[in-house]
C-alpha cells in the first residue's frame, strides 16, 4: 500500500477534542489487519539497516504500533507512561503546554545504558510531547536514535522541538 492508500484508513473527526480541531482517528488503521500490515512494514523497511534495541511507545495509542515495531525489529518495548500509572522506581519528566503543564514517566531500570532507542508514537503535532519523551529516555541513559510516527502534522511544525534528530513519519498533512 502506498501512503496515498493508507491515508484512507486515518478518519478526520471535527471539532474533537474541542471546537476548530481537526482529530486524526486512526481506529480504521486499526481496524484493517491488511493496513496494520502495511503500514508496520513500511515503517521497519526504514529501520531494517539500523540497530535498535529498545522500541519505546507512548502512552496510549503509541503502544499499539509500538509493539508491533518492537516485535518486528526484535526489540525490546518499554512503556513511556502518563503520571503516577507505573510501578517502582520511576523518572518523571514535566514539560509545559498551551495551558498548564504535564508529566511523564518512565521505569528506571527500563533501558540498559547506551541502548539503541526508537522513539514512537502515532501522531507528531506540536511536538511537546515527543520532545519531552527523549530528554526522559536521555536521562536514564537510553541513546535515541530516531522518532518514528504513523503521521506528522507538518504545519505544526513539530520537527523544530526534536533539534537534528532523525524522524521518519509515514503519513504527512
Ligand atoms: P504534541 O505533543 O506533538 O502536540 O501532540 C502529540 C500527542 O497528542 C500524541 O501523543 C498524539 O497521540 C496526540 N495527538 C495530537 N493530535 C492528535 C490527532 O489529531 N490524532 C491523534 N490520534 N492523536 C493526536
Amino acid at each position: 500500500m502506498t501512503p496515498d492508500q493508507l491515508k484512507n484508513f486515518i478518519k478526520d473527526v471535527p471539532d474533537f477534542p474541542k471546537a476548530g480541531i481537526v482529530f486524526k482517528d486512526i481506529a480504521p488503521l486499526l481496524a484493517s489487519a491488511k493496513a496494520r500490515k502495511a503500514m508496520t512494514a513500511a515503517i521497519v523497511s526504514n529501520y531494517k539497516n539500523q540497530k535498535i534495541d529498545v522500541v519505546v511507545g507512548i502512552e496510549s495509542r503509541g503502544f499499539l504500533f509500538g509493539m508491533l515495531l518492537a516485535e518486528a525489529l526484535e526489540a525490546s518495548f518499554v512503556m513511556l507512561r502518563k503520571s503516577n500509572k507505573l510501578p517502582g522506581d520511576i523518572e518523571k519528566f514535566t514539560y509545559d503546554l498551551e495551558y498548564g503543564t504535564d508529566t511523564i514517566e518512565i521505569q528506571t531500570d527500563a533501558i540498559p545504558n547506551g541502548s539503541h532507542v526508537l522513539l514512537h508514537d502515532d501522531v507528531l503535532a506540536t511536538g511537546g510531547t515527543a520532545g519531552a519523551a527523549v530528554q526522559l529516555i536521555e536521562k536514564i541513559g537510553g541513546k535515541v536514535i530516531s522518532a518514528n510516527f504513523i503521521m506528522e502534522l507538518d504545519f505544526l511544525e513539530g520537527r523544530k522541538q526534536l533539534g537534528d534528530l532523525d524522524i521518519y513519519s509515514v503519513l504527512h498533512y
